[in-house]
């Protein structure tokens, strides 16, 4: 033994250009065949060149996994050399296969690329900001899928050109948020372009469609940080968070439950990227009313009365709102969010 060594042992391993057909066409034989955390390092035409992938940060989201084992397993020559992370394969792999967001217990792994890292997630989240300072890549990507039902769209935390472009070879539509939770992607700056792309549900076929659609643009184009046509962005700019209290008791149903602090309707998910006006009925509140409500700017300041009302025990709308990644997963109200709201939206149009 080495008592007296105490090098950290690093949480991601690696996988240099694997021969296509030793991958399982299976991906839940695949992630068993990771076994961890893994970084795949695939050689481009160009490897003077490096662009990145992340996905399955979320251990139920496969949509980027299935779409990149079928790329890995076609043994197609990316345009410049690709470095993928494929993260949380214990939680997808926990008890049933891509039920787990995380394992209970650990972090949301997309909440840990800021200090502390001193858990096993902050430990994999400081090896990859390790690996992305050693490969420099171009551009990077962060592939997920929705809790809820849900059309595709992009997640930025700058908007520029490069932003946009990203954006675009996988959806139309294009989120900017203020909001600092320690996601992958706020490690973005102005010129070096982060975007979380969120596919759809995990359910919806054309989610996966949508992985691999965008991921064969990313891969094979020359250049994927300027555009090759006209892209006209539906923006989403300003979103906060319908947070809820820890003890919250939320109830999803079509009537309201009694005891509970908020009944949402299941059919909450047919507002996802719909413009809904003011006073739309949005569910029915208990005896703590408006209370168990956490709404806030980015800045930090309450401005849950711009976005909600109580009349009678119902919970309307305050405003014309364009709501998205409404959830009806208790947990995840609870743990992150109910959904989030944006009172303005414009479109764009990059620089062709
Ligand atoms: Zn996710």
């Amino acid at each position: 033994m080495h008592p007296i060594s105490h090098r950290k042992h690093k949480p991601i391993h690696f996988l240099h250009n694997p021969e296509p057909d030793s991958l399982p066409q299976d991906v839940e034989s695949f992630l068993r065949h990771l076994g961890g955390p893994t970084l795949i390092i695939i050689d481009g035409q160009d490897n003077s060149r490096c662009r990145g992938i992340a996905t399955l940060l979320h251990g139920n989201e496969p949509s980027g996994v299935k779409a990149l084992l079928a790329w890995l397993r076609s043994g197609q020559t990316p345009a410049v050399r690709v470095i993928c992370l494929i993260a949380s394969v214990q939680a997808a792999l926990h008890e049933t296969l891509f039920y787990y967001r995380m394992i209970p217990g650990q972090r949301d792994m997309n909440r840990c690329f800021r200090p502390p890292f001193d858990d096993h997630q902050g430990h994999i989240a400081e090896h990859f900001m390790m690996l992305l300072d050693q490969y420099r890549p171009e551009a990077l990507l962060d592939i997920h899928n929705t809790s809820g039902m849900s059309p595709s769209f992009g997640v930025v935390t700058y908007l520029s050109p490069e932003h946009d472009h990203l954006v675009s070879l996988f959806t139309q539509r294009i989120i900017v948020t203020e909001l600092r939770l320690g996601a992958l992607m706020e490690l973005s700056t102005p010129d070096y372009p982060i975007v979380t792309i969120e596919c759809g549900g995990s359910d919806q076929p054309e989610a996966d469609q949508t992985a691999i659609d965008g991921l064969h643009s990313y891969l094979f184009r020359e250049q994927v940080l300027h555009s090759e046509g006209t892209n006209e962005l539906d923006l989403y700019r300003h979103a906060v968070r319908f947070e809820l209290v820890d003890d919250c008791h939320i109830a999803f149903a079509d009537q309201p439950v009694a005891g509970a602090d908020l009944t949402v309707p299941f059919d909450v998910e047919k507002f996802n990227f719909g413009v809904i006006p003011a006073l739309t009925r949005l569910g029915w509140l208990g005896p703590r009313g408006l209370s168990i409500f956490r709404v806030c700017s980015a800045g930090g300041e309450n401005v849950l009365p711009h976005f909600l009302l109580a009349r009678s025990s119902g919970l309307y709308s305050a405003q014309r709102l364009k709501l998205f990644m409404v959830t009806t997963n208790p947990a995840i109200a609870l743990s992150d969010c109910l959904l989030y709201a944006c009172a303005e939206t414009e479109h764009i149009r990059p620089p062709a």
